[in-house]
């Protein structure tokens, strides 16, 4: 017999059809007379309740099945007395696939994330890893049927580069030379000459550089992929190995990229809503109260759009009138997370696109302004995330952008193909790079990036 997938057992009503079901067991509960056993295989949060006579079946077998054992049950599909399910399982053959000892990690309910980190390889099977994870595959959906459905093309970047002027993050290096050995040079600095690609390389920290080359001949490109950054940043928003989505769109500017950004992270969640309805509705109810009613919100309302300078200017004026920051305010510092909160969350109560920041603090290929001291930079700040996207118009001017280079002193010795974008048909455009799991954060309601991605990779954490 074929095995019946539970998502799909769970919509059929054509009761007294034979069944076979297979998966991992939730609960089990037996009397003298009827045993009762939520059957779970991961295809929904929903378990399918297995109903089995006792004198039908050898007491021993009953005892093998326990929290976390695999099992196939063969039987008749019957419409449920019970609330809350409208079919189960009347069983007439079970067979025990995988035994589960009581030294099983998940057994319990109600243990902490934090406890289940340690156990990242089995919290896969609980009711909220299950929902998250089911979600975090939609989304990835989401984002490839938006992109394809608006012109863009996926291009594939580099995850090893030999670029580092980028300046997105601490970077990891790659190397196949025996660190406990390194070769020097005669003035002692260690010889790449002998190393894989007979430079220094990394693990990237973007794709945009190269996803700049595709806008420029593509027209519309978008990459999604794996980015690594070495920051020693505990944080729970931050990993040492991350997602992220970043589309580039020749001839758009800051207005067109900020109706992108806006667009696209709508489209998300509202896919979220209309595919993933059972797996929110459970973290809605288990995990984030106002989960359900912040997506709404989010579909349903228009970003505030205001300039860096406007922002500090509510942040101090919120200062003025009491309000305590951990980190001081003012014109030219970068946002910390509490200040990005605060507007979103207790000023406009509202998602929030700040632009125009301080060049000094943003990325030297982005456009400056006729001010001479802000660039084209866009942020997209949400509630309990802070920054959830970062991105600009891109400086096409070759003069310009080369008088930014040096004056940072950025080594572009390696960067000779990035500056031909601008030698070459240069073009005004624009782009930016979405953190998946923020966006996973947001959408669950979950807590820490940690709880968000399979296999976490943050400092001192590379188990699994
Ligand atoms: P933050 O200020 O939060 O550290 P950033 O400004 O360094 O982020 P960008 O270089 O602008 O980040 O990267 C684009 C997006 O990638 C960010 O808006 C965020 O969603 C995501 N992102 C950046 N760093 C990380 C990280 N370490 N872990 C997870 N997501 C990240
Ligand atoms: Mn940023």
């Amino acid at each position: 017999m074929k095995r019946t997938v539970i998502v799909d057992l769970l919509r059929r009503t054509d009761y007294g059809a034979a069944v076979l079901v297979k998966g991992w067991v939730r609960t089990h509960r037996g009397s003298k007379s009827v045993h009762f056993i939520a059957l779970n295989d991961g295809s929904t949060i929903n378990n399918v309740q297995v109903v089995a006579d006792a004198d039908a079946f050898p007491a021993d077998l009953f005892k093998d099945i326990t929290t976390g054992a695999c099992i196939a049950v063969e039987g008749q599909l019957t419409e449920s007395p019970g609330a809350g399910q409208s079919v189960e399982v009347k069983a007439e053959k079970i067979e025990v696939l995988g035994l589960c000892g009581n030294d099983y990690p998940m057994q319990k309910k109600g243990q902490t994330f934090e406890y289940m980190r340690k156990y990242a390889h089995m919290r896969l099977r609980t009711n909220t890893f299950g929902a998250v994870f089911r979600i975090r595959h939609n989304m990835a959906m989401a984002i490839h049927r938006y992109f394809h459905d608006h012109g863009f093309f996926y291009f594939h970047t580099p995850l090893i580069t030999a670029s580092d002027c980028e300046g997105a993050g601490q970077m990891f290096q790659v190397t196949t030379q025996n660190l406990a050995q390194m070769p020097l040079d005669e003035q002692g600095n260690v010889d790449y000459a002998d190393d894989f690609f007979g430079k220094p390389t990394s693990l990237t920290v973007s794709g945009q550089l190269e996803g700049e080359l595709g806008a420029t001949a593509l027209g519309a490109i978008y990459t999604f992929g794996p980015t690594f950054r070495a920051e020693n940043s505990n944080t729970p928003r931050h990993l040492a190995e991350f997602w992220m989505i970043e589309p580039e769109v020749a001839f758009n500017d800051i207005t067109d990229n900020m109706d992108l950004a806006e667009d696209f992270i709508k489209y998300c969640v509202q896919w979220a809503l209309d595919n993933c309805q059972d797996d929110l509705a459970f973290l809605n109810k288990m995990i984030d109260k106002s989960l359900l009613e912040r997506l709404h919100f989010v579909v349903e309302h228009d970003f505030v759009r205001l300039t860096y300078t406007e922002g500090i200017r509510i942040l101090e004026d919120a200062v003025k009138a009491g309000h305590k920051f951990e980190f001081p305010i003012s014109w030219g510092v970068d946002l910390a997370s509490e200040h990005e909160r605060y507007l979103v969350e207790q000023h406009f109560k509202k998602p929030v696109i700040l632009t125009d920041y301080p060049k000094e603090i943003k990325a030297f290929y982005m456009k400056l302004n006729d001010d001479g001291k802000t660039v084209r930079a866009m942020d997209v700040l949400f509630p309990q995330i802070g920054e959830i996207i970062g991105g600009s118009e891109r400086e096409e001017s070759y003069d310009k952008l080369m008088a930014r280079i040096n004056e940072l002193n950025i080594p572009m010795k390696d960067m000779w193909w990035y500056l031909d974008t601008r030698r070459f048909g240069t073009c005004p455009h624009s782009g930016f790079g979405l953190g998946f799991e923020r966006l996973i954060l947001f959408v669950t309601g979950m807590q820490n990036i940690r709880d968000v991605i399979p296999f976490p990779r943050t400092p001192k954490t590379a188990d699994f």
